[in-house]
């Protein structure tokens, strides 16, 4: 049984942001979405990261539900979130509940009751339930009464495997609209390349759905990618000067690096915590929990740590081996700055990345046209870490972007566009690293590791280089003129681009490929940053109100908007605290400190704060205004 569904209108649906969010506008599509969605109609949402997904489709339950149209399933991959996305809807004074393997039996039929009897506006519930008989036995009975508004599917990349969160469970989902025709359905993520993006819509058959994508631009994050030296180092610099106190995420390939790097940065005085896999399920817990709830916590992690993390107010996010793709990356530095403030996206890059990434590919025991497609995906994040023009360029093309007027634009906020590099052409060290390589080859029919080659080139006279008679190679000394560092960049270059393969098997022994030719005959340019000995030491003075003692404030206060600030941090963890709630989650950061530069005295100057809807007004305006007169 369909009922024709009643028209919302655009006013309605602004009336609810204000009322129970408390925000002003609808950012970017987000209108053009709840309006379409909360009148029957199934979407894509492609949105990055900190865009707004989560109004999207909780505005239009809150409206359909209004309208008699019953609850709205919101799929989730992220049982573990579950409990603090419910806790802030519960904040706003939305009725919403999860059902997952954390709840009693009775906890369960308590929530199942609640809501046949048309209680609950947002039922959160992971992919596995679809498949569950005695959970579509009770979307069923809401079905045939018409008391199921909408499904909402959230990291819906998911469903593929040129996602990198493949989740099996989500191909189940197509279960939604076989069994339920007529029921909005809506696909929302932060990821999709043109391949992800059709394999969402053929697997959950949103052919028909409208698409809406927005702007992948996040302009408030500055990536930056350096040469790695000694990486953690480097990090540990970074941190130091730009982000002491702030809450953060540094992603390591392997778990041992994730220990050690944690281990580092605490001994350093940095709050930091291992994440990854390898732990305990408890520890792993507790280590989110309170990078979540406390602040200014580091954490150190693999890719294991990071999906459905809302919290908003985390400042950089740094990687230290490089991801495996575009996707990866943007996803995960997507998590820096959601709240809008500036935020950092920093990567330290190497030849040994080059080399791992690549092995790793060959080494996989897929299908050769699997690999070639990680390939490509592979040599696009090589070619971001390589540029020398804007990363946010390159990076909103791979997103299928435009941003900017054409070659030549500069978005001010990227390492590339605030310190343009010099750059030098390598295409003559090239030549002669690949001549080096072929004659040490032909000379002794073996192969040499990067050093080697390198010594050669510039003509050193190590033990190895003597003993293997390589002083009469006619390259010896040719490249004399190179720093090794040089020689370096053109080496990773030339692996990224396929012009050299490196043997894993037998010591990352060089070997000419097929590739090696067009560059050798100097049909290839080689173009590349003039790298610089040291760091930038831009900002090498500490940040004023750096230090754990002192208050930083997302907007500029004064020094009685400080106090007061500080004070209503201090009540705000008090209350996160009882509700056993992440702070963020009561009120932003980016509120409280609007509310104490306002310095309320009365109910109606807390109107028109952004983040104050009605339940939180109603809940905690006598609190604030007490806290702010005292503070
Ligand atoms: P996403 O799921 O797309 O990463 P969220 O839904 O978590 O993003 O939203 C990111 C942040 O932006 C949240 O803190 C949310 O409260 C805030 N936000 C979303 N929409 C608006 C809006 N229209 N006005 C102000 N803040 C908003
Ligand atoms: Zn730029």
């Amino acid at each position: 049984m369909i009922a024709i569904d009643p028209s919302i209108s655009s006013h309605t649906l602004h009336a609810i942001l204000e009322e129970v969010f408390g925000y002003a506008q609808f950012r970017g599509p987000q209108q053009a979405i709840v309006e379409h969605v909360a009148n029957g109609g199934d979407a894509l949402v492609l949105m990055p990261t900190g865009g707004g997904k989560s109004l999207c489709y909780q505005i239009p339950a809150i409206a359909r539900q209004r309208a008699g149209l019953g609850v709205a399933l919101v799929i989730s991959p992220l049982i573990a979130l579950m409990h603090d996305q419910v806790g802030a809807l519960h904040e706003a004074g939305v009725s919403a509940e999860f059902l997952n393997s954390t709840l009693s039996g009775e906890e369960a039929y308590q929530i199942e009751q609640r809501l046949l009897r048309g209680d609950i506006t947002c039922l959160y519930a992971a992919p596995e339930r679809v498949t569950n008989p005695r959970f579509l036995a009770l979307l069923d009975s809401l079905y045939e009464r018409n008391q199921l508004s909408l499904f909402a599917i959230d990291e819906a990349h998911c469903v593929s495997q040129w996602g990198h969160d493949f989740r099996p469970e989500y191909r189940a989902l197509t279960v939604l609209h076989e069994r339920y025709v007529g029921v909005p359905r809506m696909a929302l993520t932060a990821t999709a390349d043109d391949l992800t993006r059709a394999d969402i819509v053929e697997r959950l058959q949103l052919q028909d759905a409208e698409a809406f994508v927005s702007s992948f631009d996040r302009p408030n994050i500055r990536y930056t990618i350096v040469e790695k030296r000694e990486a953690v180092q480097q990090l540990l610099r970074f941190i130091e000067r730009e982000h002491e106190g702030d809450a953060g995420i540094v992603y390591c390939q392997s778990r041992k690096k994730v220990e050690d790097v944690a281990q580092t940065l605490v001994d350093a005085g940095i709050r930091a915590l291992p994440y990854h896999a390898g732990l305990d399920s408890k520890v792993r817990q507790v280590h989110q929990n309170r990078f979540l709830r406390e602040e200014g916590i580091v954490m150190v992690a693999t890719i294991a740590f990071g999906m459905g993390i809302d919290k908003p107010d985390v400042r950089f996010v740094a990687h230290l081996d490089m991801p495996k793709n575009i996707e990866g990356y943007y996803q995960e530095t997507g998590r820096a700055g959601r709240d809008g403030l500036p935020a950092y996206a920093w990567m330290g890059y190497g030849l040994q990345d080059v080399v791992n990434q690549r092995r790793m590919i060959d080494e996989s025991p897929a299908g050769e046209e699997f690999k070639q497609a990680l390939r490509g995906k592979l040599d696009a994040l090589l070619g971001l870490a390589e540029a020398t023009d804007c990363r946010r360029v390159r990076l909103l093309a791979y997103f299928g972007e435009q941003l900017g007027d054409g070659p030549g634009y500069r978005c001010q906020n990227c390492d590339n566009c605030l310190n343009p590099p010099d750059i030098w052409d390598g295409t003559d060290a090239a030549r002669k690293l690949l001549s080096t390589i072929y004659r040490i080859q032909q000379s002794s029919g073996m192969s040499f590791g990067a050093g080697h080659v390198m010594d050669i080139l510039r003509g050193k006279t190590t033990e190895k280089v003597t003993q293997h008679g390589h002083t009469a190679l006619s390259t010896f000394g040719l490249g004399a003129e190179f720093t090794e560092i040089q020689l370096r960049g053109v080496l990773r270059q030339l692996i990224a681009m396929g012009a050299v393969a490196v043997d894993a098997e037998a010591f990352n022994t060089l070997r000419l490929t097929e590739q090696s030719r067009a560059v050798l005959r100097g049909e290839v340019q080689v173009q590349l940053r003039e790298s610089v000995s040291t760091p930038a030491s831009r900002n090498k003075s500490k940040r004023p109100g750096a230090g754990s003692a002192v208050v930083k404030a997302p907007i500029a206060l004064d020094g009685e908007g400080l106090v007061r600030y500080a004070a209503l941090k201090a009540w705000r963890a008090e209350v996160a605290r009882e509700h056993n709630l992440p702070a963020y989650v009561i009120f932003h950061d980016a509120t409280l400190a609007a509310i104490a530069k306002r310095a309320p005295q009365t109910l109606d100057d807390l109107q028109g704060i952004s983040g104050i809807g009605a339940k939180k007004l109603e809940a905690y305006a006598q609190e604030v205004l007490r806290v702010v007169n005292q503070g």
